[in-house]
C-alpha cells in the first residue's frame, strides 16, 4: 500500500503545465494554487489583470488534489438551518449559489475543454439510523415545497437496493443534481486554462511575509520579493499565521481516504448501480464513491487530527468500508492518504477582505463545486465586475480560545461521537 494520494498518481502533473518565475510586480498575487486560487486567477487574465498564482508546492497540492471528487449540492452546514439563521433571502441566495457552484463546473468542463471525469452521477445520502431516514423525508418535503427544487427524492429501506449493493442503511436521499469527478485532472486543468489566459504560476514559492505599502502590499518569498496592487489568501485548510487576522476564523481538519484496486465490471454494477456519490449521515461521516477506473474510494476520519498515522487510518476506514460492503474483504487497499479541509465556527463560507487583503475560507466537505464558485466570485470582484456576494454579507465568527492552535479539536470529536452514538 502506497501513502500517498491516488488522484495524482493517476493522472500527475502535465509537463505541459508551464513554469513561471516569481514576477517582481503584478496587479493581484493570488496565495494558494487550489480550485479556489486557480479560479480567481483564470477570471482575472480573462479581465487582462496581470496576476500570479504563489504555490508553496506543486498547483493543486492541497485538499483539491486530495479530495474525493463529490460536487454535492447545498452546504457544510444544514439549508434548513442556514434558513433560519440568515433569513429567507440570504438562505436561498446560499442554496441557488450551491447549485450554480456545480453548473460553474460543468460549463468549465464544455467551454474551456476540461478533461476531468465530469459526470452528473448524483449523489445519495444514506440513513445511519432509521430515525435519519424520517429526518430526511421531511427534509425533502421542505426542498419541493420551500425551493421548488425537484432533482432530489427519498428511497426507502426497501428500495434501496436500486442505489447501493449494501444492507447498512436505513433509506436515503437522493440528489440527481450532484456530481463526480477526477480531482487531479480538474485542478490541473483549471491551471492549464489560467496560464493559458495569461497567469504565472509560481510553484514551490513559499510566500512568508505580507506588509501593507502606501500602495499595495509587498510579499516576502523564500524566492525573493513580488510587490501587489491586491492580494488574495486561497490558503483554506492549509491557512496559516501569514495574516494573523485570518487565522482565528478557519481551522484544519484532517479527512482520510482509501481506495482499493480496480474491481471487476460486475461488481461495480453491483456495489453501485448507477455510478452515485455516497455519503451517510453521521457527525464523522463516511463518504464513497467508484473512481472512473473502478476502484472502491472509501474517506472518512475517526477524529479531528490532521496527523493519524496512514496505515492506522487505513486499517480503520477498510473495517468500516467492510462493514457496508462485506464482499470487499480481503479486496487490497492499494493507498492511503490525508488532506486538510478548512472549517468555520458556524461551518459556513466566509468571504471578505481583512486590512485590505481578500480571502475565501471554510467550505468543509463541499469545497470542490463550492471553492470553484467563490474563486469565481472574488475573481469578478477583484476585476471590478462584481460588487460583493452574499457570502461576504455574514458576520465572521471566531472562539476567545482560538488563535494559533486548534487544541478544541479532540473535544469536539468526543462531543460529535457521543451525538454519533445518541441520537
Ligand atoms: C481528503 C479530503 C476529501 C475531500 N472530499 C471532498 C469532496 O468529496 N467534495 C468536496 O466538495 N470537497 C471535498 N473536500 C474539500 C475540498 O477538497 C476543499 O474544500 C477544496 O479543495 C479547497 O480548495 P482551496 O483551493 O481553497 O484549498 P487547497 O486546495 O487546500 O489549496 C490551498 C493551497 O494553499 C497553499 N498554501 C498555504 N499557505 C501558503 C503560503 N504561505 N504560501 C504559498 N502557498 C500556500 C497550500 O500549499 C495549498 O496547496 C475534501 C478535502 C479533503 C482533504
Amino acid at each position: 500500500m502506497q501513502t500517498v494520494p491516488f488522484w495524482t498518481e493517476d493522472f500527475p502533473r502535465p509537463t505541459t503545465l508551464p513554469h513561471h518565475s516569481l514576477p517582481t510586480q503584478v496587479d493581484v498575487a493570488i496565495i494558494g494554487g487550489g480550485y479556489t486560487g486557480l479560479n480567481a486567477a483564470r477570471v482575472l487574465a480573462q479581465n487582462n489583470a496581470t496576476v500570479a498564482v504563489l504555490e508553496r508546492h506543486t498547483m493543486g497540492w492541497g485538499a483539491s488534489s486530495r479530495n474525493g471528487g463529490m460536487a454535492t449540492v447545498g452546504l457544510k452546514a444544514p439549508t434548513q438551518e442556514i434558513f433560519r439563521r440568515y433569513g429567507e433571502k440570504l438562505g436561498r441566495a446560499f442554496w441557488q449559489a450551491s447549485l450554480e457552484a456545480i453548473d460553474l463546473i460543468e460549463h468549465l468542463v464544455q467551454t474551456e475543454n476540461l478533461d476531468c471525469d465530469f459526470q452528473r452521477t448524483g449523489h445519495v445520502e444514506l440513513a445511519y439510523k432509521p430515525a435519519h431516514f424520517a429526518h430526511m423525508q421531511s427534509t425533502v418535503a421542505w426542498y419541493k415545497k420551500a425551493l421548488n427544487h425537484q432533482s432530489s427524492h427519498v428511497v426507502s429501506a426497501a428500495e434501496l437496493h436500486q442505489e447501493i449493493g449494501s444492507k447498512a442503511y436505513h433509506g436515503g436521499l437522493v440528489d440527481t443534481a450532484s456530481a463526480g469527478l477526477h480531482p487531479a485532472k480538474y485542478v490541473f486543468g483549471l491551471a492549464q486554462v489560467a496560464a493559458r489566459y495569461g497567469a504565472c504560476l509560481c510553484e514551490q514559492v513559499d510566500v512568508q511575509k505580507l506588509e501593507k505599502l502606501p500602495t499595495g502590499y509587498r510579499l516576502t518569498t523564500n524566492q525573493g520579493v513580488l510587490t501587489a496592487k491586491e492580494v488574495f489568501v486561497a490558503t483554506n485548510g492549509y491557512t496559516d499565521r501569514l495574516v494573523p487576522t485570518l487565522k482565528p476564523h478557519v481551522f484544519p481538519v484532517g479527512s482520510y481516504i482509501v481506495v482499493t484496486e480496480p474491481l471487476p465490471a460486475d461488481w461495480q454494477r453491483q456495489l453501485s448501480p448507477k455510478g452515485r456519490m455516497f455519503y451517510d449521515s453521521k457527525n464523522f461521516l463516511n463518504y464513497f464513491r467508484l473512481t472512473p477506473d473502478g476502484r472502491m474510494l472509501f474517506g472518512g476520519r475517526n477524529n479531528l487530527s490532521t496527523n493519524l498515522d496512514l496505515h492506522d487510518s487505513a486499517r480503520r476506514l477498510t473495517q468500516r468500508m467492510v462493514e457496508v460492503y462485506p464482499e470487499l474483504a480481503g479486496v487490497p487497499v492499494t493507498h492511503s492518504w490525508t488532506g486538510q479541509l478548512g472549517i468555520t465556527f458556524d461551518l459556513m463560507p466566509h468571504v471578505g477582505r481583512l486590512n485590505g487583503i481578500y480571502y475565501s475560507v471554510g467550505y468543509g466537505g463541499h469545497g470542490v463545486a463550492v471553492a470553484t464558485y467563490l474563486g469565481t466570485e472574488i475573481g469578478l470582484m477583484l476585476a471590478g465586475k462584481k460588487q460583493t456576494t452574499p457570502f461576504a454579507e455574514i458576520p465572521q465568527q471566531t472562539m476567545f480560545f482560538y488563535r494559533n492552535q486548534p487544541w478544541f479539536l479532540p473535544f469536539a470529536a468526543w462531543y460529535y461521537r457521543f451525538m454519533d452514538w445518541a441520537f
